[in-house]
This record gives C-alpha cells, structure tokens and sequence, in this order.
C-alpha cells in the first residue's frame, strides 16, 4: 500500500516497470522505497499513504493516512510517477501526469539506446 517494494541492495536501485534509476531509501522496518529522484511536493497535493519523508539518516517513513501539517512538503514514491504503471488513483492528481510523461520520454529513451547498443557488434 505504501509503495515501499523497492529491489533490496545490493540489486541496483531500478524501477522494474519502467527501468529508470530512482532514490533508494531504506524504510524502519526493514523494506525499500524507491522515490522520484528530485521531487519534493507540497505534502497535501499528495495522496495518503504516498507521502514520505527522508530522516537524516537516510531512512524514508510513510506518513499514513495522517494529514499532512500545513505548509508541509514530502517525497512521492516513484511509483506515482511511473510510466510503467497505470494507477487509477493517480488519474486524481493531474500535477504528476507532467512527471510521468517526462519519465516515460526518459524510459523510451533509455530502451532505445539499449537496443542500439544492443545491435552494435561486439568489438571488444
Ligand atoms: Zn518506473
């Protein structure tokens, strides 16, 4: 529910849907979340349960279905700004539509150099 279904280390810190690289954060019970790297939104522009924090150690905490103080601002988990997945509820937050859009020009980008890497051959 909270989203935290990161791969555990030592795996690298990639979205399995949509194999971009995210922020990995280990959460205090054990699990991991992978985060969209560089946003931090206004915490009630955020759906419960998607709203998480970063102490400053390092590990992230789900705020729950708890409203966010005012003026509060928290991370959003990759997941709502992934390209691979189609979250109905994240049909409510139009705000993020421009991030999986970008994500999902970044993804394609990312696919297609693969393939042409891929198609070179191997000179090594
Ligand atoms: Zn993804």
């Amino acid at each position: 529910m909270d989203c935290a279904d990161a791969p555990n280390p030592p795996a690298p810190p990639i979205c399995p849907q949509c194999r971009l690289v995210s922020d990995r954060h280990p959460t205090y019970y054990g699990a991991y979340v992978l985060l969209e790297p560089g946003l931090t939104a206004p915490a009630h522009m955020v759906p419960a349960w998607h709203r998480w924090y970063v102490d400053a150690d390092g590990t992230a905490w789900n705020s729950g279905r708890d409203e966010p103080t005012p003026g509060a601002e928290c991370r959003v988990p990759h997941r709502l700004a992934c390209p691979g997945l189609t979250l109905e509820e994240v049909g409510l937050w139009r705000w993020l539509d421009a991030v999986r859009w970008e994500n999902a020009r970044r993804a394609q980008r990312q696919a297609d150099e693969e393939a042409f890497l891929g198609r070179l051959p191997d000179v090594g």
